[in-house]
């Protein structure tokens, strides 16, 4: 694979509250900026916490290949980890700067 256009998910740091993040475009034509809690969470979880303004991601991880967000799976034979949108906890970001 060549070219600037890289497909996998980039892991970061939340700037508010330190949490470590997994972002990434997915989909192709409108992509979607996910930007979502490192930990993967369960299925119950995801019942729980799951709204329409936050979203749950399948995220495809293999021995060989980068982490990859993707859409959820309609199946609910799927055994991909699933993590979802990071809501920050923190009330304002602090302004500090080093
Ligand atoms: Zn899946
Ligand atoms: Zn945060």
């Amino acid at each position: 694979m060549r070219g600037s256009r890289a497909a996998g998910a980039t892991t970061t740091r939340c700037p508010s509250c330190g949490t470590h993040l997994i972002t990434q475009w997915v989909g192709r034509v409108a992509a979607l900026h996910a930007r979502c809690d490192a930990a993967p969470i369960g299925p119950e979880h995801e019942q729980l916490l799951r709204t329409p303004d936050r979203l749950t991601w399948c995220l495809v991880t293999g021995r060989w290949r980068e982490p990859e967000l993707r859409w959820r799976c309609p199946s609910r034979q799927c055994t991909h980890d699933v993590v979802i949108e990071h809501h920050c906890r923190q009330p304002a970001p602090p302004s500090t700067l080093f």
